[in-house]
This record gives C-alpha cells, sequence and structure tokens, in this order.
C-alpha cells in the first residue's frame, strides 16, 4: 500500500526560494504545491487542503498576512510564515493573526523541517486531549509536569514559582517561538502590565541556574524583538523523517 503523502502549500514569489524548499520537503516524503502570488495561494489552500502552508509575507499581489487572514477563515491548517530579517513587528503581527510560527531568510533545511515539525505537531495535539507528553526532554534538561520538578545531568534545579511557570510553558510549546506578550498573559494574567522587564529578569534567573552559558544559551533561545523559543523536545524530534 502506498504510504499516504503529507501536502505543502508553498506560497513564495522568490523562485530560488520556492524550489529550495519544494525539493527539501519532497526529500522528505511531502508533497508540494508552489504558489507565487496570494491569491493563488488562498485558491490552492482552498482546492487542496494542504496539511501544511509556508507562506511569504512578501507577496506581488498583496501583504502574505492577507492570505493567512483569509484562511484561517475556515482553515486550522498550520502555518510557517517566511519573512526577511528585521522584520519583528511583522512576525508578531502574523503569530497574533493565527500562524503558528515564522523562519527567517536565509534558512537552512534543517531549520525549516524542524518548524515543520514542530506545527504538525502543535495541530496534532489539541485533537487527542490528555495525551500531552508528561515530560520534556532535550540535552541535558529533563522537566517532569507531573511532579513539577526539573532535572540538570540529573541533579534537581531549585525554581521558583514564576521561574517553573515560565520554564513549563516554553517547554509545552518546545521548538515554537512564544511571544513576549503571550508569556506575560499567560503568567501575570491578562491585566498585566505589557512591560518586558519582569520577564527579562525572571528569564536571566533562569538561564543563570540551567545554562551552562548563559550568553549563550543552549536551551531557551531569544527570538529578539519576538520573544522566546526553548529547544525542541527530543522525544518529539523523530517524527518527520
Ligand atoms: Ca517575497
Amino acid at each position: 500500500m502506498a504510504e499516504v503523502k503529507l501536502t505543502a502549500l508553498i506560497v513564495e514569489d522568490e523562485e530560488n526560494i520556492g524550489n529550495f524548499m519544494s525539493a527539501i520537503l519532497k526529500a522528505n516524503g511531502f508533497k508540494t504545491i508552489l504558489c507565487t502570488t496570494g491569491n493563488q495561494g488562498i485558491q490552492c489552500a482552498e482546492s487542496y487542503c494542504p496539511d501544511i502552508i509556508l507562506l511569504d509575507l512578501g507577496l506581488p499581489d498583496m501583504d502574505g498576512a492577507k492570505v493567512l487572514e483569509a484562511v484561517r477563515q475556515w482553515s486550522v491548517t498550520p502555518i510557517v510564515v517566511i519573512s526577511a530579517r528585521n522584520q519583528e513587528s511583522e512576525k508578531v503581527r502574523a503569530l497574533d493573526m493565527g500562524a503558528d510560527d515564522y523562519i527567517t531568510k536565509p534558512f537552512g533545511n534543517q531549520e525549516l523541517l524542524a518548524r515543520i515539525r514542530t506545527a504538525l505537531r502543535h495541530r496534532q495535539q489539541p485533537m487527542e486531549a490528555g495525551t500531552t507528553t508528561p515530560v520534556y526532554c532535550a540535552k541535558e534538561l529533563k522537566i517532569d509536569f507531573d511532579k513539577r520538578r526539573v532535572f540538570l545531568k540529573d541533579e534537581e534545579i531549585r525554581l521558583t514559582q514564576i521561574e517553573y511557570k515560565l520554564v513549563s510553558l516554553l517547554a509545552e510549546n518546545a521548538g515554537r517561538v512564544i511571544t513576549y506578550e503571550f508569556i506575560i498573559k499567560n503568567i501575570w494574567g491578562p491585566h498585566a502590565d505589557n512591560n518586558n522587564q519582569i520577564l527579562r529578569v525572571n528569564m536571566a534567573n533562569i538561564r543563570r541556574k540551567i545554562e551552562e552559558n548563559p550568553a549563550v544559551p543552549q536551551y531557551i533561545y531569544t527570538e529578539v524583538g519576538v520573544g522566546y523559543r526553548m529547544l525542541e523536545n527530543e522525544l518529539f524530534s523523530q517524527m518527520i523523517k
């Protein structure tokens, strides 16, 4: 029996980037559809119902955000936005509009596949309520969500209540960028000041506890101007070959 392939819709007007993504995805078992305008992208999303959409924000006929908006009206298919450097506010806007993640040009194939894997996994989770993995595990860091305990090289790390909430929020969304605003609302509540200072102080304390060199973090990365991204949970990284 033939294996059922996942379909990826690529909406990208730069031919070389579109072809590059298409080649990587095909080599990794996807069927791909390539569109070069926003209108085509919206139409193809409707006719093919792809499993994932890779969407460039700078399209010749419309802002990629318009495509995102149109598709999100009827579909929860994962959307990874492709954007140029120094467009932090656009990335934040795309995430707020329902994009699952973003990737910044130029990117390599490993990074592209990692983003896709994470986006696909995250869309699968809400379908299977109660099956969230009870453990985060990457390199030498382990988090036991049931017992609310964190270990580094098998030694328990003592975190404050807030620090634990912050680490577990990132770990539950590992591999995915989480915006400053989302973190602040989740930890300090919807009426909290949208002031990143308290978040930065807590993150500095966490990094001192879990990172060998807090200036070059290997577990929690800063996505400048956008938020934080935690290293992918190794229990999931084998999902797409
Ligand atoms: Ca473009």
